[in-house]
């Protein structure tokens, strides 16, 4: 069927709130590039939003999901347990740095990984509550939109759910929130909402991600440490998109020298097959009773045949120095932009997870979502897949793959500039 046709299929059966508004239907993919349902040829810097580091159908995971395709594709973990799945807990527990000795638990999605982690959170310290963080984006669940700081479009009218989340300021020192005021802030919501006694843990991302791609300071992630550590909270952090291998290191939180008690993880975790991970210490991932935790497809064996060849791929192409290359080669181009452009304001990254924001007035930082939205636009036109986000919608950001050719970066790379040519002028 073509792109047409199934635009007209999408119309009449695909719920509004779950219909893409794109309108060109994915066919076949490989690394970087994806052709559509009229052959259209397509470079992806969007990564599936974050889960593609290495790429699209990567020869490695694509063998090793056959492989396991002709042994078997499911037994309900806690009725039959099977091989992949202790065997990526073995793994996640070597490579995660969490606090001591790691317990693995796995889930299908992001959000399900979040809502685990709280509940693990909540019987291990015996409390209800969390602190979470403006810009912050945890999923789509009742208790994850609960969480979220980050509004439009994410603002949820279902109600939040049992016990409370409190929200503190994540530092953007660029508008406005030092580290030092976010530090203040954080205090500040302990002693007056948050009472230590009832709240469980701080969730936070160490990159805000849908929030704007701002790394946390590594003073900020250890003051919070610090914070759990005198109040008996635990100190949760999000990896679901700024893990594996994203930033340089496997983990974000890496950079900083902390160690968490749980880390969340999903994404680029094995190469678009759906599963996540909740990594905490033993101590902690223990304290909830028996089949607690768990569901009908968690870490199914699929998903866990490919996480282990993502995680065989890592150490053999080196992915993390290739990370840090992508994002030096990403910050050059954002720094000719930045002078060449009025609209191109505040570049950053962190590896690969690199982001440049687009404003009417760069003197004033006014943000641009419109324009932002434009660009989005324009470069899908001209065959290229990029997606904005951010605390204002201005934020363009950069999840190509990190494997990309350099021939296809660079075509990439220049449709931004054209386009951005054609919407501003040079
Ligand atoms: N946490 C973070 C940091 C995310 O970026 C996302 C998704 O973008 C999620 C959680 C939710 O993941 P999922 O969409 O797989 O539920």
């Amino acid at each position: 069927m073509n792109n047409a046709q199934l635009n007209e299929l999408k119309q009449r059966f695909v719920a509004n709130g779950a219909a893409s508004p794109a309108t060109q239907f994915a066919d076949r993919a490989e690394n970087a590039l994806i052709w559509d349902a009229d052959g259209n040829r397509i470079i992806d810097f969007a990564g599936g939003i974050g889960v593609l580091n290495i790429g699209h159908r990567h020869p490695k995971v694509v063998e090793a999901v056959k492989a396991q395709l002709d042994k078997v594709m499911h037994t309900c973990q806690t009725v039959m347990p099977y091989e992949g799945y202790v065997k990526v807990a073995e793994k996640l527990s070597q490579v995660t740095p969490v606090r001591g000795h790691a317990k693995v638990m796995l889930a299908n999605s992001g959000a399900e990984a979040l809502e685990n982690a709280v509940k693990i959170a909540r019987a291990a310290t015996g409390k209800n509550n969390v602190i979470c963080f403006d810009g912050g984006y945890h999923g789509r669940t009742f208790m994850t939109m609960a969480m979220n700081g980050k509004v439009a479009p994410y603002a949820s009218d279902f109600g939040t759910m049992p016990g409370n989340v409190f929200r503190a300021p994540y530092p953007v020192p660029y508008h406005g929130v030092s580290e030092d005021e976010a530090i203040r802030g954080l205090k500040m919501a302990i002693k007056t909402d948050a009472n230590p006694r009832d709240t469980a843990a701080i969730v936070l991302e160490p990159v805000l991600g849908e929030g704007g791609f701002y790394p946390a300071p590594a003073s900020f992630l250890k003051a919070i440490r610090e914070i759990c550590d005198e109040h008996g909270m635990l100190m949760i952090v999000d990896e679901v998109q700024s893990g594996f291998g994203r930033t340089g290191k496997l983990f974000a939180i890496e950079h900083s020298g902390v160690e968490p008690d749980i880390i969340t993880m999903a994404k680029s975790m094995a190469d678009g097959m759906p599963i996540s991970a909740v990594v905490g210490t033993d101590k902690v991932m223990d304290a909830s009773g028996p089949n607690s935790l768990g569901g009908t497809y968690t870490g199914n064996p699929l998903s866990c045949a490919a996480t282990l060849a993502v995680l065989e791929v890592f150490e053999e192409e080196k992915i993390l120095e290739k990370s840090m290359a992508l994002g030096d080669k990403l910050a050059k181009r954002f720094a000719q932009w930045q002078s060449d452009f009025d609209c191109v304001d505040n570049a950053r990254n962190m590896g690969a997870m690199a982001a440049l924001d687009l404003v009417s007035d760069k003197a004033k930082h006014t943000p641009d979502a419109d324009l932002a939205a434009a660009l989005c636009k324009k470069a899908r036109e001209k065959g290229l897949i990029l997606l904005s986000c951010g605390l204002y919608g201005n934020t363009i950001r950069f999840l190509m793959p990190v494997t990309i050719e350099d021939e296809i970066l660079e075509e990439g790379l220049d449709i931004v500039e054209a386009a951005l040519t054609e919407l501003v002028g040079s």
